[in-house]
């Protein structure tokens, strides 16, 4: 197992350094790309804006159409979310298809449908990362997502996984016990993974400081997680002061969010722009994207775009308007429960 994993680690870190390079030499394909296959959960975490509790999985056919388009435009980094992914009847063969086409292969999953011959199916599929994140030490009303209902499994995945796993804590308005998130970091690189924290945003992806207390939890996480991308990023220190951030946002071109309806979007907290079906999203599009300066910047939480810009930040300013916003309703049964804020 020991060498399996070190294997198929040397073999991703390998394909993200190529990732780095051809990002650095043209900026005229996408870097990182969420899609989602399902969006049903069978969680309802209350911060929640990103499920519902309806939804039938996409089609396989349709899956692998809407990965062909993407790997045609030369994207680099392909993270399934949801909703909760693992829902999904066909979720191998659609990471498997996401590294036929020769992409590198991520999941963000709420761990509960984890089991050792689900994480052996993940391994033999090719994942290549995967993200839980946990928000509590014990469930509450907010969160089942809690290191008591999963330490069981991130025990399976420690064991079987051949796969990068990150642990992702969150700390911010809503969360009780800011304590819990240290807790889940420590248990995360005790059993051998990385760790990250998220500080939970308004439920525009904007900025909420976190208090005195919360901000010394955060450095100490931090710096646990110091093997993550996300060290290299200013931004975070930024949004835990509820500082804005000076930066280019370069989601619709760089980083693209594709709803289960196939529409492309800026990001999960900016559904509707622009809103437009994969297949007719062009070159021209995303160049219009790229050069676009987007409103919600400054005080925007989500971190995986935050890392994608840092490609980008040194170059190319910004001065187009945004696009019209696509006039047509989304998705009408998706939930929205509460206000506190999302997660990232
Ligand atoms: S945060 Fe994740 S687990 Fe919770 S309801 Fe949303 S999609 Fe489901
Ligand atoms: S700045 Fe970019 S990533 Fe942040 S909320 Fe706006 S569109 Fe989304």
């Amino acid at each position: 197992m020991r060498l399996r994993r070190a294997a198929r680690f040397a073999r991703t870190r390998a394909r993200e350094l190529r990732m780095i390079v051809k990002a650095l030499v043209s900026t005229k394909h996408p870097v990182l790309v969420h899609i989602i296959p399902m969006r049903r959960c069978n969680l309802a975490c209350t911060y929640c804006n990103e499920f519902d509790d309806v939804s039938t999985p996409v089609p396989l056919d349709e899956m692998k159409r809407r990965l062909d388009l993407l790997a045609d435009m030369g994207t680099s980094i392909i993270t399934i979310s949801g909703g909760e992914p693992l829902l999904h009847p066909e979720i191998d063969e659609v990471i498997h298809h996401i590294r036929r086409r020769g992409i590198i292969a991520g999941m963000i999953t709420n761990g509960f449908f984890l089991n050792r011959e689900r994480i052996e199916r993940l391994n033999r599929a090719g994942l290549e990362h995967l993200q839980i994140s946990i928000d509590n030490v014990t469930p509450d009303e907010v969160s089942k997502k809690s290191l008591k209902t999963l330490d069981g499994r991130l025990e399976m995945l420690a064991q079987h996984a051949v796969f990068q796993v990150n642990i992702n804590s969150v700390l911010g308005s809503g969360v009780k016990n800011p304590e819990d998130a240290l807790q889940i970091a420590h248990r995360a690189v005790d059993l051998g993974f990385t760790s990250t924290v998220g500080i939970i945003h308004d439920n525009n992806g904007q900025l909420k400081p976190l208090g005195e207390h919360e901000q010394s939890i955060f450095e100490e996480i931090m710096e646990l997680g110091k093997r993550s991308f996300s060290r290299f990023n200013e931004f975070q220190h930024n949004v835990a002061r509820g500082r804005e951030h000076n930066w280019r946002c370069r989601s619709g071109s760089r980083y693209l969010y594709i709803c289960e309806r196939g529409l492309v979007h800026w990001c999960s907290q900016q559904r509707g722009y622009p809103g437009i079906p994969l297949a007719q999203y062009s070159p021209e599009m995303r160049h219009r994207e790229y050069s676009t300066e987007k409103f919600c910047a400054p005080r925007c939480t989500v971190s995986c775009v935050q890392q994608v810009g840092i490609l980008d930040n040194w170059r190319d300013p910004q001065n187009l308007k945004p696009m019209p916003m696509d006039p047509t309703p989304q998705t009408p049964e998706l939930v929205q429960i509460g206000s506190a804020g999302d997660i990232e």
